[in-house]
């Protein structure tokens, strides 16, 4: 995959997911943990590996024992419970007889013994039929991961939090958990093997303004911290040892590019309204409280999505009521009057919470996730719904349900709030009575029987990036798949048109804030469509205004009018395209 442009410039190509450029060395993650060398060891040294496997094992009970400890006090015994699969795993007989058999009869270094026994366990167990066993495999693959780090002495990952000098990070993986924790002065950029456009980092990395590149399918591999790199970030591009011809052409787009941001400042004030005068709501999507003066500087009207998952993430106990109650109030206080749509939490899938012992799943995205976890966590989910309430007052805040697929499911949550407000007038705490609530639309059920929820929610919100995963069977992280990722698939444009329908009945708004919102490219089609707010990152937003001013109504509605009937997302795609570069053609020259 590497192209071979000079002796030495090779460019790694990727999906772009965080506009921006950067260049400066690389810092490559995890690079070793799974590269075990077969080393023969002479007799005299035998006893000493079987000694150093002993304590791999010893200390990696002791770091889960602490984690344990830290569950059990913060979560109860429920949640502990978890860890005590993994304690079995360091216990059991047939793994570490055979490491030791190994060490001593073929002579081998310590972890290659290991390496080889768990490989054949983990293989075998994911094969069979019986769910039980299969789960032990995802055990055994969780703890001897953590003995392999101790063996090799990588178990302490690098502080991404905090780095000793600036670089581009490459990793195979970055969980949007250690990339809510990056070290945003040092990390100038970074780029991944797998992911795609809306996965849950690259989204992260938008917040954060970290330019970024994922899908980059075996950089990790290919490259060496300390090699001089350039990342672009519009273009989906890390170029290796980049020339001086080549760092000259990025210095131009860099220049095209803060040249438009010139621009753009123009219509941050403004109203985003087409030419035909049909008003669209401009509001931002944040992860952070401290995100919130990103939400003014970016011309946004509000906030259209409030991950509430990222205040849980990075930390040794979940945040109290307490602790949430200030984070929405400070929010809301911040932007009153415009609304702030705090949505509760969407944990699951690839956003684990370690704390909760939340398990490893085989098919997470259709797994425990949101709202499923929350109606069988109570605690968890009341102790956000009173911190929402009780932040109401201080705002226009509105409250909204993830991955809502059956109206049980709402039902049971709006019961839940129900039961919380009565909580609340009892201990005469204040809270707003007229606060919205509202839901994701982010399955086809809740497309399906949209009318139906309508009854029981006040705005609908689409969250394109799950419903395009789950209406086309694509997940959402996998870069190898990412080209079947069609957000102008027709059946994408006739859930949309469904969605709308329904709520227009109804008379409740209907807003988007999945990716989809802030591609220039496909605003006239959203804006088609007829929904009344796009809720994207916030550095999207000022080229989603500048664009819809830009834009008339009446030729969106043409437009869509001919992607109900089409039957080929790339024509549905080119008209978009055309239409929205016809209209501000000077959004897009800053492209290489
Ligand atoms: C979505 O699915 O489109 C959405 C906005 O939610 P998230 O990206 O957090 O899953
Ligand atoms: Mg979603």
């Amino acid at each position: 995959m590497a192209e071979q442009v000079s002796a030495s410039e090779r460019i790694l190509r990727g999906i772009p997911v965080s506009p921006g450029v950067c260049q400066g060395r690389i810092l490559v993650l995890d690079k070793t943990r799974f590269r075990v060398e077969k080393r023969l060891v002479p007799d005299a040294e035998i006893s000493g590996e079987l000694n150093r496997f002993q304590q791999a094992l010893v200390k990696t009970r002791e770091q889960m024992q602490e984690t344990q400890r830290q569950l059990l006090q913060n979560l109860g015994a429920n949640h502990a419970g978890i860890f005590d699969a993994h304690l079995l795993v360091l216990e059991d007989p047939s793994v570490i007889d055979e490491v030791v058999r190994r060490i001593q009869e073929e002579k081998v270094n310590a972890e290659y013994a290991f390496g080889q026994v768990t490989e054949r366990y983990i293989e075998a167990l994911a094969r069979v039929e019986d769910e039980y066993l299969r789960e032990r495999a995802s055990d055994l693959r969780d703890v001897s991961g953590r003995i392999m780090g101790q063996l090799l002495g990588v178990s302490d990952q690098v502080n991404l939090a905090q780095l000793s000098e600036p670089c581009i990070l490459i990793a195979h993986d970055l969980s949007p958990t250690r990339t809510a924790q990056l070290d945003r002065k040092n990390v100038l950029g970074f780029a991944t093997d797998i992911g795609s456009r809306t996965s849950h980092t690259a989204i992260m990395a938008q917040s954060l303004r970290i330019p970024a590149v994922v899908g980059l399918k075996d950089a990790s591999e290919q490259l060496a911290s300390g090699e001089f790199a350039l990342l672009d970030g519009f273009n989906g591009r890390v170029v290796i040892n980049p020339t001086a011809s080549t760092l000259a052409e990025y210095g131009q787009l860099v220049q095209k590019q803060v040249s438009l941001a010139e621009k753009l400042r123009g219509t941050l004030a403004q109203e985003a309204i087409t030419l035909d005068r049909r008003r669209i709501v401009i509001s931002a999507n944040i992860e952070r409280a401290e995100d919130v003066d990103s939400v003014r500087s970016s011309g946004a009207e509000g906030v259209g999505l409030f991950r509430t998952e990222y205040l849980f993430l990075n930390r040794d106990h979940l945040p109290t009521e307490a602790e949430q109650y200030q984070a929405y109030r400070q929010v809301a206080e911040a932007l009153r009057p415009d609304p702030v749509v705090i949505r509760t939490l969407d944990l699951g899938a690839d956003k684990l919470l370690p704390l909760l012992g939340m398990p490893a799943e085989m098919n997470p995205a259709l797994g425990w996730r949101a709202i499923r976890y929350c109606l069988q966590h109570e605690e968890i989910f009341r102790t956000q719904l009173r911190a929402i309430l009780r932040a109401s007052p201080g705002g226009n805040v509105k409250l909204m349900y993830p991955m809502i697929s059956g109206l049980d499911e709402l039902i049971q949550a709006n019961a839940f709030l129900e039961q919380c407000k009565a909580e609340l007038r009892k201990e005469g705490v204040p809270f707003d009575p007229r606060l919205e609530v509202g839901i994701m639309v982010e399955t086809p059920a809740a497309v399906a029987i949209s009318d139906l929820l309508s009854r029981h929610a006040q705005f609908f919100s689409l969250g394109t990036n799950d419903l395009i995963q789950y209406t086309l069977a694509v997940d959402r992280v996998n870069e190898k798949i990412a080209h079947l990722y069609e957000p102008t698939h027709p059946a994408i444009i006739r859930l949309i048109h469904q969605t709308v329908q329904a709520a227009r009945a109804r008379g409740i708004w209907v807003s988007v804030c999945g990716e989809l919102a802030g591609e220039v490219e496909l605003t006239p089609l959203l804006l088609g469509l007829g929904v009344d707010e796009l809720s994207a990152a916030p550095p999207a937003l000022p080229p989603l205004k500048f664009l819809l001013r830009r834009l008339q109504f009446a030729e969106a509605q043409e437009l869509v009018q001919f992607a109900l009937k089409s039957e080929s997302a790339a024509e549905i795609l080119s008209r978009s395209v055309a239409l929205a570069r016809r209209a501000a053609p000077s959004l897009f020259e800053a492209k290489k």
